[in-house]
């Protein structure tokens, strides 16, 4: 099928779902574990208006919109990607979103609106978040989005954290006419896009523009500068803003609570990747110069920062790249493109093994990590089968480097700074709803996974973006 710009496909409505389906094509596994680069081949515009025309455009609310986060008008954006105005269905992703040049990138799309795409029944899903990603990145080619301002304000406002949350929050601020500062305790904005999220996955570049974006609106960033010690959420109101929203995220790495822990060589899942995949301008001093792995690299959990560490460790040169987990495949939590991806590039699996203690080298150094084989019990509160040891079946794998991705917990001290402000749970900041994102503090807000937990880019963006409009009626108020 040949695309004339400007022109709708010919195609009625019915023969739309049985056009053939290519799926995203992947650089070839051998070649993409030699670099950090995109693994994903771009849409060229062809494939891209092709792919837009299985669309069958499904009455209103269409099943993809009501799974999207943020409720994209995905319909329409592939109305336009096929006519071949991609500005058009830019302008569709930037009324509902903030971030969609990212979340094209880093959705789980087979859980939200690819899964929901009603061509699975019979056929594949269309492949919506590669079309977000085709459209925006021409726009950002040929025709940049700018921030436009709706209105003018004198109120300055403090977001806190530049992860997703915090990046949207600003946008939706800087729309609004007010004044922003981000601070930040990294060097650079992006969060856990930057500091977390591989390049593999999510060039950094993408966030870098994402940024510009909102530095030409105005946004202000006050880089290494840690809210609760370096200054307090009161000092932020005395140095005269107005409002302050939290986007803090959880940047705690869990621990195992085993022997051997602290042993060189044995990593947390952000310290990790974040030397493994940060450039060295935006590392933070503690954090510089790449991971030391050896030939053997142990990663201990199931979920996708695991893959994310596991694809890390190939890249970095590790010959022996095996995974740990203690329950089954079946029970992983992490998605199942990124695990695929994973063993295509040469990971193992060792499923029902925990383990039990990290042993020490003649050097001192990381040498074995000791085991204990598991079997599936009883359902658990969640409905997930409970690992229970099999007694006396401990054994030891020689390893060089362990990298424990575990899970996160919330950083405790704003709460511990921030009088009147309640929380929860190890530190997750209490809002008192979900459309305003309030917390119990007034003039503090709060969004992302500093209040639900480790969660998405786009939950987080959604927040964010919630909360800005909650903080503008707040002002008008004032
Ligand atoms: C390895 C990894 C891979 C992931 N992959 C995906 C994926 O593929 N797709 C997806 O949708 N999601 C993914 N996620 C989850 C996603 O990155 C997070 O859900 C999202 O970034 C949360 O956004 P946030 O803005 O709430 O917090 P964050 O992104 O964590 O940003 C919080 C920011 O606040 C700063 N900060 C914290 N405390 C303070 C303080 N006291 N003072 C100043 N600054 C502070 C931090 O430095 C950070 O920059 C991944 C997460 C990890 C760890």
């Amino acid at each position: 099928m040949q695309a004339v710009p400007g022109e709708y496909l010919e195609i009625d409505r019915k023969n739309r779902a049985n056009q053939p389906f290519h799926d995203l094509t992947l650089r070839p596994a051998d070649v993409r574990v030699c670099d950090f680069e995109d693994v994903v081949v771009e849409f060229d515009e062809d494939r891209a208006r092709v792919e837009a025309a299985r669309c069958i455009h499904c009455p209103d609310p269409a099943p993809c919109m009501v799974a999207c986060p943020t409720h994209n008008d995905i319909p329409s954006a592939m109305w336009l990607i096929e006519k071949g105005d991609y500005k058009g269905a830019s302008a569709i992703y930037h009324a509902t979103s903030s971030l969609p040049e990212i979340c094209g990138r880093v959705c789980p799309h087979e859980q939200l609106c690819q899964g929901s795409c009603v061509l699975n029944h019979q056929h594949q899903p269309v492949l919506t978040g590669q079309l977000e990603v085709y459209a925006l990145d021409w726009e950002r080619r040929n025709d940049p989005y700018v921030v436009e301002k709706e209105k003018e304000s004198h109120f300055k406002v403090a977001v806190v954290g530049a992860g997703p949350a915090g990046m949207a929050c600003a946008h939706v601020l800087l729309k609004k006419g007010h004044s922003v500062t981000v601070f930040d305790s990294k060097p650079a904005p992006g969060g856990l896009m930057v500091y977390g999220i591989p390049n593999f996955k999510l060039p950094k570049t993408v966030i870098d523009d994402k940024w510009d974006d909102l530095v030409k609106a105005g946004a202000k960033f006050s880089p290494n500068t840690y809210i609760g010690k370096d200054k307090t959420i009161d000092q932020l109101f005395a140095e005269g803003f107005s409002a302050v929203f939290l986007g803090v995220g959880t940047g705690i790495d869990a621990k195992m609570e085993i022997p051997g822990e602290d042993l060189p060589g044995v990593y947390e899942a952000t310290d990790f990747l974040i030397r493994g995949n940060v450039n060295a301008e935006n590392l933070p001093k503690d954090k510089a110069g790449k991971p030391p792995l050896g030939k053997r690299v142990a990663v201990i959990g199931g979920g996708d920062t695991a893959s994310d560490c596991l694809r890390t460790a190939l890249r970095l040169g590790a010959d022996e790249v095996t995974c740990l987990y203690r329950r089954t495949e079946n029970e992983m939590p992490g998605g199942k493109k990124d695990r695929q991806m994973a063993k295509d590039e040469g990971a193992k699996y060792r499923f029902l093994t925990q383990p039990v203690q990290f042993i020490a080298g003649q050097d001192g150094r990381l040498a074995a990590v000791e085991c204990i084989e598991m079997k599936l019990g009883e359902p658990d509160a969640k409905g997930r089968r409970k690992p229970v040891p099999v007694e006396g079946s401990n054994f030891s794998i020689a390893i060089d480097t362990a990298i424990k991705a575990l899970g996160y917990w919330p950083d405790p001290i704003i709460g511990k700074t921030t009088p009147d402000l309640e929380t929860h749970d190890w530190g997750l900041i209490t809002v008192t709803d979900r459309q305003t994102y309030k917390t119990t503090r007034p003039g503090v807000f709060a969004g992302g996974d500093g209040v639900t937990g480790p969660d998405l880019v786009v939950t987080a963006m959604v927040a964010g973006r919630k909360a800005a409009l909650a903080i503008d009626e707040y002002l008008a108020a004032l």
